[in-house]
């Protein structure tokens, strides 16, 4: 036994980590200890990949690419291989992922078992949506082979599925051509919601990637910064990534009711040298966290949660601009506020999250009272007819699980009873 956390370190309770690392003996161990979950990078930041006192099957190990086609950008690759492994081998051959989250430090079946989305969700809908084919490995013995056209419902099911339909050994993925690493990208300061709306609409299609952080102590009358950018012609450039890292971990948050507003400011302030246009490496760009290993520790020993949603675009702003008041008035908040609008596509999985409409997500320092915050914005999301990330989730009323995802009664047929996490008892009891 072990202790192992997630990203928002809100625990470290002792598991049974038994590392898969050979493809040809993961149904043996599977059969051994079960219950258990697979754990892929721990970038879930609540107990999506959390298993205390039971079973967790790390797949770090399954690391290999088993064929890739040229011609076509098909990969075939096991399920612990990273996304940054796929970009750091592919790119230089003209090839990339559709989708990338925010962070590079992700598995292929975490990214499969969120179905995760990136900044560019208008023009490539989820990472559900590359993806031909997968092994899934049930812990009563049985292979299932499935993707869109074989099996459908298992790939529905599995796409977004929590971990929860058995652990995914190996899948293949549709890479697409890529000009290079470089980004067209351009930094835009606004204030009010509705410049960001505009922004938004006015960004698609011209611009791939859209995202907008705001300083959320400013509540409705919110500002923010709109990034925007679009894959560049090759460049004869290079870039190196600094290397920093957060050495340990404070014994308080860095983040708390007295640092909140002057971190926002200071994060606008240093940004303001960055409005305009410019050519970007797609690394800091699309991942600027990476910058820090380890950064997480910054919100000290007791952890962090991250609160995202999504609401549907009709009610989205009304819902935003109460979210913002109900967080601006508590006095709580965070300094990676970030907000942004999904494209009109329906995600493959029963239980994926985005939808058409707007995305806001917001860190916590844990707390006591944190609580009464939540439930306010609990309410405001359902009210307005939208859900919480389950990979960001650590709290979240079973209630709202059910009432929020739609699709649940379909998606419990296909659970393997040999898994469980601390997620699944929490929203769906066992
Ligand atoms: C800084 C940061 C930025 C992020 N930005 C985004 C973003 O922009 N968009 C977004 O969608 N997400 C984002 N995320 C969340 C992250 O992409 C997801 O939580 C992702 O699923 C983590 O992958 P992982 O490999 O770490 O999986 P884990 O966190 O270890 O596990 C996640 C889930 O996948 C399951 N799983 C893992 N491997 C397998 C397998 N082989 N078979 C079956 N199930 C498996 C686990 O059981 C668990 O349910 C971000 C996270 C961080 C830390």
């Amino acid at each position: 036994m072990r202790p192992v956390s997630s990203w928002g370190r809100l625990s470290a309770l002792p598991h049974d980590v038994v590392e898969l690392s050979d493809r040809s003996r993961i149904a043996a161990e599977l059969a051994k200890r079960r219950p258990g979950i697979a754990y892929g990078m721990g970038r879930s930041y609540g107990d999506a990949c959390l298993n205390p006192e039971g079973t967790l099957w790390r797949t770090a190990g399954l690391d290999r690419f088993i064929a890739f086609d040229e011609a076509s950008g098909r990969l075939r690759c096991e399920a612990g291989a990273t996304l940054r492994e796929i970009q750091d081998v592919f790119l230089p051959r003209g090839w990339g992922l559709p989708v990338l989250p925010g962070t590079r430090f992700v598995t292929v079946g975490g990214a499969i078992a969120n179905d995760v989305h990136g900044k560019n969700h208008h023009e490539t809908g989820t990472f559900g949506d590359h993806v031909v084919s997968f092994t899934l490995q049930r812990t009563d013995g049985e292979q299932i082979a499935s993707g869109p056209g074989e099996r459908p419902d298992w790939f529905a099911a599995t796409v977004g599925g929590l971990g929860l339909t058995g652990v995914i050994v190996e899948a293949e993925l549709q890479l697409r051509r890529v000009p290079g690493p470089w980004l067209d990208t351009e930094t835009i300061a606004y204030s009010g919601l509705d410049a960001f709306f505009q922004l938004s609409d006015e960004s698609h299609p011209a611009w791939e990637h859209a995202v907008s952080w705001i300083d959320c102590t400013w509540g409705e009358a919110v500002r923010g910064l709109f990034l925007r950018a679009r894959p560049a012609a090759d460049q004869q450039r290079t870039w190196r990534g600094r290397e920093l890292a957060m050495p340990l971990v404070p014994p308080l948050s860095l983040v708390n009711r007295l640092t909140l507003k002057p971190l926002n400011r200071l994060y606008w302030m240093l940004n303001q040298r960055q409005l305009g246009r410019r050519v970007e490496h797609y690394v800091p760009f699309l991942f600027p966290l990476d910058a820090i290993a380890d950064w997480n520790r910054m919100y000290g020993p007791k952890g962090f949660y991250q609160y995202q949603c999504v609401v549907p675009r009709e009610s989205g702003p009304a819902a935003v601009r109460e979210m913002l008041t109900a967080i601006a008035r508590s006095g709580e908040g965070s300094v990676l506020a970030v907000l942004k609008t999904f494209g009109e596509r329906s995600p493959q999985g029963l239980l994926s999250f985005p939808m058409p409409g707007v995305t806001l997500a917001l860190d916590f320092h844990n707390h006591p009272g944190l609580e009464a915050l939540f439930e306010r914005l609990d309410a405001i999301v359902a009210q307005a007819g939208g859900r919480l990330y389950p990979a960001k989730d650590a709290r979240m009323p079973r209630a709202l699980f059910e009432a929020t995802y739609p699709r649940l009664g379909e998606f419990i047929k296909y659970r393997d009873p040999g898994i469980s996490s601390a997620m699944s008892r929490r929203l769906m009891g066992s």
